[in-house]
């Protein structure tokens, strides 16, 4: 059959190889950690956003595993027919009690948790004010709640504040900010956010993805960061990253979290979290509890190689947290410089357009509590070599 219709999707793959925007994906051979194996080879990773090497931990590992020989692994149905297990709530409990929140509510997902809550709040006569680099899933769940979206300048509480004061028609108003923006590393500035909100009868939310079991007294996350308790009405999280297994949840207001599971469309209509899912991420929670011991480590080494990168010339951007960018500019320089750090046997990802702006290309470093000193001075070397040999630095 001589059939055209799907000819474009070619094309468009094409434009994006020539422009260096083409995702190359790797496939891991190994568990996720420190190293991993890729096609039989070794690779120091710094792309994982496993940020306390919780990810083939034994601890997790185990409680995943006694959770299996006890509930089996599916939950067979969504939360609200049959899919509510013990585990399900005693890990949203834990939660609760561990970013000492009114109530805890958890979902597939990071991405399905901003997309079960933004249109369960706002609607078609409302208004949502947004941080201009926020994450895709806030803006997927922002565009699914139909509200109007004002964008502000990026960490730009004056300017939030300014829009706001501009628009006059709406039922209902939300701020939404990442908590750590994901592909910079630099930190939202929440404590103004709050101020803003209640200056003016504002929902605020912000998902701190990448602040959970990083940022605050044990990893509790963004609110604590900032000491904000009972002053942020939802924080939405993730249990992929520094939790190291897969799982989304939503802290705050306990009002909020009894709408979501009345309306939050994921926890309706798409099945649970699996039991050994649950249970590891209730093991992390334990860990966390138990000791800063990873996360101590997690900063210290972060630190280590923003300086050793700031130290042989590289821009490493707005960071200040474990996320370092290294500022390329062009696309196709930062997937060449991503391809020799790779054939030196350093995983680090390049990222270009649509996922940051256009000409902002980048490697992003993803530090962690399993790397070594020896594994940061390995990367630190490899930089430079491949840094010299591109004449980045
Ligand atoms: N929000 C932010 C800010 C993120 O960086 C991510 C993960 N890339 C998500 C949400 C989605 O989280 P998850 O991987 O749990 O779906």
């Amino acid at each position: 059959m001589n059939s055209t219709k799907l000819d474009w999707i070619n094309e468009e793959i094409g434009v994006l190889k020539e422009s260096g925007l083409y995702n190359t994906i790797r496939t891991i051979d190994s568990p996720m950690d420190a190293w991993v194996k890729i096609n039989g080879r070794p690779l120091l990773n710094f792309c994982a956003n496993n940020y306390l090497g919780l990810a083939n931990h034994p601890r997790i590992r185990q409680a995943a595993q006694a959770a299996i020989d006890q509930y089996g692994v599916g939950p067979g149905a969504v939360r609200t027919i049959a899919g509510t297990m013990t585990p399900h709530i005693a890990l949203e409990e834990r939660l609760a009690n561990f970013k000492q929140a009114e109530a805890c509510i958890t979902f597939q997902s990071g991405f399905m948790a901003n997309l079960a809550t933004i249109p369960a709040l706002v609607g078609r006569d409302d208004v949502i004010f947004s941080d201009e680099l926020n994450h895709a899933s806030i803006i997927d769940g922002c565009r699914l709640s139909r509200a109007q979206i004002v964008r502000y300048a990026h960490n730009d509480a004056q300017d939030l504040e300014k829009q706001i004061n501009n628009v006059t028609d709406y039922r209902r108003r939300m701020i939404i900010s990442d908590g750590v923006f994901s592909m910079d590393g630099d930190i939202a500035p929440l404590d103004k956010l709050a101020d803003i909100a209640e200056r003016h009868d504002i929902i605020l939310m912000v998902d701190d993805a990448h602040g959970e079991g990083v940022l605050g007294h044990g990893g509790r996350g963004i609110v604590d960061h900032f000491g904000l308790h009972g002053r942020v009405d939802i924080e939405v999280g993730t249990m992929s990253k520094a939790f190291g297994v897969v799982g989304g949840m939503v802290a705050g207001r306990a009002a909020i979290v009894e709408w979501l599971r009345q309306r939050g469309r994921p926890f309706l209509f798409s099945s649970a979290m699996t039991v050994p899912d649950t249970a590891a991420c209730l093991e992390a929670v334990n860990m966390l509890e138990e000791s800063t011991e990873l996360i101590d480590r997690l900063w210290s080494n972060a630190k280590s190689f923003r300086q050793g990168l700031e130290q042989m010339g590289f821009d490493t951007g707005r960071s200040e947290t474990p996320i370092v960018p290294v500022m390329l500019g062009d696309a196709p320089l930062a997937q060449k410089f991503s391809q020799r750090l790779f054939e030196e046997g350093v995983f680090a990802m390049a990222i270009g357009f649509p996922t940051v702006p256009q000409g902002k290309a980048r490697i992003r470093v993803m530090n962690s509590a399993a790397h070594t000193p020896q594994d940061i001075e390995l990367a630190l070397e490899t930089f430079q070599e491949v840094g010299e040999e591109l004449m980045v630095i």
